[in-house]
């Protein structure tokens, strides 16, 4: 028999996905699933997007690449962090394939055996089994009783950031919360990261991708450049989470040590898809707006319908998601809910925060509508 290693045996297998397949199940069954599970855009890769990359193909773009990645993508690259206000260099960027490669790199350079890695709770499900898989421990902070919100948290936060804290991992916006958290307590962050010389990663892969709130880079904070790795990826603001393209940027130093991970590892990301990531970049200013305003408009339809069976969520400014107050046992009732409502959601406790659902309004109105009043029907609301 195989033995299998600690860093493995001691993570469990990825949960949304783990929903998706019995949701998948049911379906090829016969049964109409509602899916309000998936963490990605229903919409197509925009058209330009595919052109090039199927462009590069055809011109033979089909070799290795730079383990980095191809110098014309990490200058648009660098150029939309400058956008964004983040000064990096081209030498200070690495394109993975996917933002969960960047994040599970960094994590690798960081993180061993003993280190202590902050986690803002809910939190997306792979930050948790990435820090065990490299040895960390983890300290939480439950913003469940502040809206999801930070700047109300910020003296747990403090409780929770000590001198033996290697990483704090902040995702704004949210996933799974949507919450998109202000200056304030961004720079409370910056204040004990200084205080404590903690790294921190901000992992921005929703940014493009919000209603009505410009969210600060964490990295453009004062004292906050030479200790910030942003994260981002082209899954979710463009559309492409099959081509599985991410980057990050952060100091030479850390470039240089997750490096090594990268080129012994994945080597480079696919050499065509970083070609359709310099158009992505370019030339999608108009596809993204529109995608943002259909989810804007799938959002306000969500919380009224849930507000019409007296059910109040706190309202999120971007992403796609928000979470449902459910019941204590949320495991239980996601799939009751999706066996007797055949709606799939994503429980709470898998993100760290029991006692709700995760709701990804990446579906259509009709499917939205659907959704929710089977619910209601079944009496889940
Ligand atoms: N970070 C967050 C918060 C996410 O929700 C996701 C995807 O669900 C990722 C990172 C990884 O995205 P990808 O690897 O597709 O770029």
């Amino acid at each position: 028999t195989m033995e299998f290693t600690d860093r493995l045996t001691r993570v469990e297998p990825s949960a949304t996905l783990a929903i998706s397949a019995l949701a998948t199940e049911l379906e090829n069954e016969g049964a109409d699933v509602v899916d309000l599970s998936v963490g990605e855009p229903d919409f197509p890769t925009p058209e330009n997007v595919v052109e090039a990359g199927k462009d590069a193909m055809d011109a033979g773009h089909t070799g290795y690449t730079t383990s980095a990645g191809i110098l014309e993508l990490r200058e648009a690259i660098a150029e939309k962090l400058a956008d964004d206000g983040l000064e990096h260099g081209t030498d200070e960027i690495i394109v993975t394939p996917g933002a969960k490669q960047a994040l599970y790199e960094i994590v690798q350079a960081l993180v061993q055996d003993g280190d202590e890695v902050v986690l803002l709770d809910p939190a997306w499900v792979s930050y948790e089994a990435m820090v065990k898989m490299a040895g960390g421990s983890l300290s939480r902070v439950d913003l469940s009783e502040t809206e999801f919100q930070l700047e109300p948290a910020l003296e747990d936060l403090e409780a929770a950031v000590s001198d033996d804290t290697e990483l704090l991992i902040v995702n704004s916006p949210s996933n799974p919360t949507g919450a998109v958290y202000s200056d304030d307590a961004l720079e409370g962050v910056r204040d004990l990261a200084v205080e404590h010389d903690v790294t921190v990663i901000s992992d921005e892969i929703y940014k493009e991708i919000t209603y009505g709130v410009e969210p600060t880079s964490l990295g453009t904070l004062e004292g906050m450049a030479d200790r910030t790795v942003t994260v981002n990826g082209f899954s979710k603001a463009y559309s492409m989470t099959g081509w599985r393209l991410g980057y990050f940027a952060g100091p030479e130093e850390l470039i240089d040590q997750a490096g090594k991970l990268h080129s012994h590892s994945v080597s480079s990301a696919v050499n065509f898809v970083q070609h359709a990531g310099i158009e992505a970049l370019e030339n999608t200013d108009e596809a993204v707006d529109e995608m943002v305003a259909d989810f804007a408009e799938r959002r306000d339809l969500v919380v009224d319908l849930l507000e019409g069976h007296d059910v109040d969520v706190a309202v999120p400014d971007g992403a796609f998601y928000m979470m449902l107050p459910v019941a204590e046992d949320d495991q239980e009732w996601c799939e009751g809910a999706l066996e007797d409502a055949h709606v799939a959601t994503v429980p709470g406790s898998a993100f760290g925060t029991p006692g709700y659902a995760r709701i990804s309004y990446a579906a259509s109105e009709e499917r939205l509508q659907e959704g929710i009043e089977r619910l209601a029907d079944e009496g889940y609301l």
